[in-house]
């Protein structure tokens, strides 16, 4: 007799959403977390009276995370108390001359007319394409396994509209948006969204340039900091009996005639269960907690193929002036073409740009109490990656955030400088360490489409039996909604063939 039914690896939002809903299975869950604190990327810290979120900063698309939350017998709303932003976003301009994008799809239609009359006669054609695809990949790509051919024929009988935008999967993010918009100040505000996948526009698979559209579905923040989304799961999992272990780091999945049947901590003890949940990085997972003699030729080499996705550093600032923005979410005017060349030139060769693209998040705009009176708190993502080509992030850590604060009080928030009362960074290298995050991948594997759906780790491992996969590895990859969407898909997985 195992000691749990499943034992879940991980307290990011994957192995929380899976971790609860196997709950409420009627199973006897426990997930093993090596830190002390849930939600991995999406969680909150505090340090002198202000409130960081440590990695995400907002939600979109939430419907995958309403569907799990019904799937648990209540609601996302009743949960979370979630605020829409508007405006949808800021973008900031180097002339001064920012632009504001409402939260309304005529408003901003009547936006991009008065900036460039054709561009803004074909926003309306751009809305009814991503409409439409939004509509019929929602309820299939982002909530159905895509574990193999038959998986996505399954989507395709589930969603036969599916298939008119196939072709759509060989075009790239920028080729898509470039087929709409021509002028320059448009696509200022929609090269940025690009890196939301982790790649450049020209690399990222094209159905993901409706994100200018869904931004108008609704960008959140949850009241209280983006902790209260891992909360609310664990919270609700608790109910059904979910447990949950902290400062308990896995070193290894034990494996008995190819299947899972408990997990050995880096301390030595064992906790055996009929079935494992994973929630970490799937190199990670299969390369070191597994090792490669468990898988098959094939499988092995597949796994050691693919890329870590791209890592960012993360700044947190607390201030004490209200800081000259209008909105919560903040972008640096960017073509496509200027992310690509900001990718070919600085990520490709480790060549650091102090003064490159970037997003600053202001979420004491939509939740005051996130700061002391008068003070406001700014995540700052000045764009970066892992490797650096001469340089090591602990050695330049304080030069950054130095030359970051000052890049930004140029023109994106004028007056930074002045009125910093806390700063901190966390480098790629950081993310390595505390969360585990190999090469500081934040959505854990590149996301181009040689590692989508069928081409990305199964959330049913095809090696090693009464193994699933959750979280960013697996489809439908990094973000909030889709990791908690793995949960869901996984969870499914295991009621159809864990009984
Ligand atoms: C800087 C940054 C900004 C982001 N911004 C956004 C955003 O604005 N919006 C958005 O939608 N997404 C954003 N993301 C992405 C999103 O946060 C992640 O894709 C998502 O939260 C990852 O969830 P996950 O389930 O894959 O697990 P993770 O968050 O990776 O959590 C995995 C958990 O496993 C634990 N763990 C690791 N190894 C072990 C082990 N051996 N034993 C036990 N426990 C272990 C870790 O400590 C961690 O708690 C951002 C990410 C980062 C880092």
């Amino acid at each position: 007799m195992a000691d749990y039914d499943v034992i879940v690896i991980g307290a990011g939002l994957g192995g929380l959403s899976a971790g609860a809903l196997l709950s409420a299975q009627g199973r006897k869950v426990l997930i093993l977390e090596q830190s002390a604190r849930i939600g991995g990327c999406c969680s909150s810290f505090e340090r002198d009276g202000f409130r960081f979120d440590v990695g995400a900063s907002i939600v979109e698309i939430i419907k995958p995370i309403e569907d799990v939350f019904k799937k648990l017998g209540t609601t996302l709303q009743a949960e979370i108390d979630l605020i829409s932003c508007d405006p949808v976003m800021s973008v900031l301009r180097k002339d001064g001359s920012n632009l504001t994008i409402p939260f309304s799809l005529e408003k901003t239609g009547a936006l991009i007319r008065s900036i460039a009359p054709e561009d803004g006669k074909r926003w309306d054609d751009f809305v009814d394409f991503c409409a439409e695809m939004a509509d019929v990949s929602l309820e299939t790509f982002f909530g159905m396994p895509a574990d193999s051919m038959l998986d996505m024929l399954k989507m395709v009988n589930h969603q036969p509209r599916l298939v008119k935008y196939l072709p759509v999967f060989l075009s790239s993010y920028q080729q898509i948006l470039e087929r709409f918009f021509k002028d320059e100040r448009v696509l200022q505000c929609m090269g940025y969204q690009s890196l939301y996948f982790g790649l450049p526009p020209a690399l990222v698979p094209g159905p993901y340039a409706m994100i200018p559209y869904t931004e108008q579905m609704g960008i959140y923040y949850p009241r209280g900091g983006m902790i209260q989304i891992p909360a609310a799961l664990l919270r609700v999992g608790e109910k059904f009996g979910l447990q949950i272990k902290y400062n308990s780091p896995v070193s290894r999945v034990i494996i008995r005639d190819h299947r899972a049947v408990g997990v050995q901590l880096e301390d030595g003890s064992e906790i055996s269960a009929s079935v494992i949940v994973s929630d970490i990085n799937a190199k990670t997972l299969y390369l070191k907690l597994i090792g490669d003699e468990y898988l098959s030729r094939l499988s092995r080499k597949g796994i050691q193929s693919y890329a870590y996705s791209k890592a960012v550093p993360m700044l947190y600032v607390g201030v004490d002036f209200e800081p000259p923005l209008e909105s919560h979410h903040n972008l640096i005017a960017a073509t496509p073409e200027d992310i690509n060349q900001y990718w070919w030139n600085h990520v490709e060769t480790g060549q650091l740009d102090y003064e490159t693209v970037g997003l600053v998040c202001w979420p004491t705009r939509s939740d005051a109490s996130l700061a002391p009176q008068g003070c406001h708190v700014l995540n700052i993502i000045p764009e970066g990656f892992y490797h650096l080509a001469d340089k090591n992030w602990d050695a330049i850590k304080d030069t950054f955030i130095e030359k970051e604060i000052d890049y930004y009080s140029k023109f994106a928030v004028p007056g930074l400088k002045e009125h910093v009362r806390f700063a901190e960074c966390s480098t790629p290298l950081d993310f390595e360490r505390q969360l585990r995050l190999p090469q500081g991948a934040i959505y854990a594997l590149q996301q181009d489409i040689a590692a989508q759906a069928i081409f990305r780790p199964a959330a049913r491992s095809k090696n090693i039996r009464g193994l699933y996969l959750v979280g960013a590895s697996t489809h439908p990859g990094g973000g909030v909604p889709s990791t908690i969407a793995s949960g869901l898909i996984a969870s499914n997985l295991i009621q159809t063939f864990e009984n």
